[in-house]
């Protein structure tokens, strides 16, 4: 962790209390043009500025992850054409001294550094440019000076010609185009930029304060009616925690992919829906928007202590994504709920979503939560990828089953008086606006605590060990029945998840376990037949469900780049549902605790 900061550069602070107002001037200045000129390179070229810098070398350093998305991405590796020169055009020698170091002579007053930063795929967490947009992940384009986290920066966009829109969080500087203030880096790190020809929905206000959603090729679809769903989802969120800490809010759609990152005044989310026609799309899109806006709250301000300040050389461990990641999933459900958004067959189905992923992964066994949390950084966001994957559990999944029992038994001993939404309420107030910081896991279990009146020992347990979970006996305090018989699911098993890309068929996820497992068949091998035929995702779906357990099946794959003929008997897939319901007779407390939580 970065423990302190020692400020090299001289800040002059002038503070003129009579008007309310301070202001301040600092003799040094840090500033960035970006520009893009050939798209078509995938290429940013940047100019750093920096004057009145200080000693005889200056360590200039890119940061190794950007926070919300917990692995490493060394962004340092896609840094070419590294030059430095001073004001007269002398160049500065230099050297790197660590992956994401560089040390610059310093023989004079300012330095100008330009490189340019080379680009390979879209997605959130890194910066992207073609011809037809460009996505600025500032921690993956721009230089921090060591030590200087805490340094205003000035950033000017310099768009592709035939582009007129920049998206972000960050503050404009007025009478001046395409030019952004950032406070200091955690706020530029915080605030991504999206470039290109951009639409924007209709924004709507909150308390007066405004809320847009501006996006690259969103797709065709009513969004006068979108913003209308989208403003119930936001109200319910802020009526939650009761406070609205931004100025402005902006959604920044990328365009098509998957996953969004959450910061304190925006969220970037893969977004493109092209006339999406069934509630389940809908409800999905409307899950993922509430997840990314209620983490303004839930990990950008309500947060571990380890997540503040950052960390940019090593990245920041916590064991509580559980709480940072698995409650916001329980909140993406509860406030589409609220919202009037879903149905209450909706909410008991998203649940049972949660449970089923986790418990039918053998990963449950062997990882708690904490270690969940923790081990993230070597095990990737959505778990491990190679044949240990099934030795990991995932946060999205425990975790909002935990936050249910957790909201269930706090309502069951304090009489309904209080809920879990208690708990992220004081935990805004005490530490993100008292104690501005983040909270320890001690700390989190003594707010749960205090606010339910007795000892959750029972649900922590859930938390750090792989306790056997026992759903029944909290959903019985809201009056719901959970159904954990064991039964068989018709069809023959062979124990595999499919996926097309390219017109393959894709192995994407394979049972622990099971017929396929034992037979050697691993994640990304692909399926070129069965039985004989060629087939696609739905094909194989149905071949199964006509078959019987103990039918044999011919399957050719490629593993390895190599063709592979096997013949596997397949096996009885037995589960347990996991279907939520209403019991019958609920006491008066059992139907309180429903009723308000249903809202
Ligand atoms: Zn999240």
């Amino acid at each position: 962790m970065r423990k302190t900061v020692s400020i090299r550069y001289v800040i002059t602070t002038v503070l003129f209390f009579t008007t309310g107002i301070f202001l301040y001037a600092q003799k040094s200045s840090i500033s960035f043009i970006v520009s893009m000129d050939q798209p078509a390179t995938h290429e940013f070229h940047v100019v750093m500025n920096y004057q009145s810098l200080k000693g005889d070398s200056i360590d200039l350093k890119m940061p190794v992850w950007t926070p919300g998305y917990y692995q490493r991405l060394d962004f340092a590796n896609n840094v070419e054409n590294f030059n430095a020169a001073d004001a007269s055009g002398k160049t500065k020698g230099w050297r790197k001294i660590s992956g994401n170091t560089w040390r610059v002579n310093n023989s004079s007053t300012s330095m100008i550094l330009d490189y340019d930063v080379k680009t390979t795929r879209p997605f959130v967490a890194t910066p992207y440019l073609d011809e037809e947009r460009g996505y600025i992940i500032p921690t993956g384009v721009f230089f921090f000076p060591a030590e200087e986290i805490q340094h205003p920066v000035t950033i000017v966009v310099k768009p592709y010609e035939k582009w007129k829109d920049v998206a972000t969080g960050l503050d404009t500087v007025a009478g001046k185009k395409y030019t952004f203030i950032a406070p200091d880096y955690d706020i530029l790190y915080d605030s991504p930029l999206l470039v290109g020809n951009l639409e924007e929905f209709p924004s709507f206000t909150i308390k007066g304060v405004p809320h847009r959603f501006i996006a690259y090729k969103p797709g065709e679809f009513d969004k006068v009616q979108f913003m209308n769903d989208l403003k119930k989802i936001v109200m319910t969120a802020t009526n939650l925690i009761g406070d609205i800490p931004y100025k402005q809010y902006t959604f920044i759609g990328i365009g098509p992919g998957a996953g969004g990152i959450e910061h304190l005044n925006s969220t970037t989310v893969s977004f493109n829906i092209n006339n999406q026609n069934s509630q389940q799309n809908w409800l999905r899109t409307y899950f993922f928007l509430a997840h990314e806006y209620f983490h303004n709250y839930n990990v950008k301000r309500i947060r571990p202590i380890e997540l503040g300040p950052f960390d940019y050389d090593n990245g920041s461990r916590t064991k509580m994504l559980w709480v940072s990641e698995g409650l916001s999933v329980y909140y993406e459900n509860m406030i589409v709920k609220r919202a009037g958004l879903c149905t209450e067959d909706e909410l008991l189905n998203a649940f049972r979503s949660n449970i089923l992923a986790y418990e039918n992964k053998p990963g449950r066994l062997y990882q708690s939560l904490t270690q969940a949390s923790y081990e993230i950084w070597s095990d990737g966001p959505f778990g491990r990828t190679g044949d240990d994957i099934n030795k990991t559990i995932s946060y999205y999944d425990k975790g909002p089953a935990v936050g249910m029992l957790l909201d269930f038994k706090i309502r069951h001993e304090t009489k309904n008086k209080k809920s879990l939404d208690d708990v992220m309420r004081t935990l805004y107030k005490e530490f993100y606006q008292q104690k501005k910081r983040g909270f320890t896991e001690d700390e989190f279990r003594q707010v749960c605590e205090k606010i339910a009146g007795t000892s959750l020992a029972d649900v922590f347990e859930y938390v750090s060990t792989t306790k056997e979970v026992d759903y029944k006996k909290y959903l019985d305090y809201a009056g719901l029945d959970i159904d954990t018989v064991s039964k068989e699911i018709p069809g023959g098993w062979l124990g595999i998840a499919t996926r097309i890309r390219n017109d393959s068929v894709i192995i994407s996820a394979v049972d622990w376990n099971s017929p396929a497992w034992d037979a050697g068949i691993r994640q990304r091998n692909v399926i070129l037949e069965l039985d004989g035929t060629k087939v696609n995702a739905q094909s194989i779906e149905n071949v199964f469900k006509n078959k019987k357990p103990g039918d044999k099946i011919e399957l050719e794959i490629m593993q390895s780049n190599e063709k592979k003929d096997m013949s596997i008997f397949l096996g009885k897939k037995i589960e347990r549902p996991f279907l939520i319901t209403r019991k019958p007779g609920p006491d008066n407390l059992q139907k309180e605790i429903l009723e308000s939580w249903l809202q």
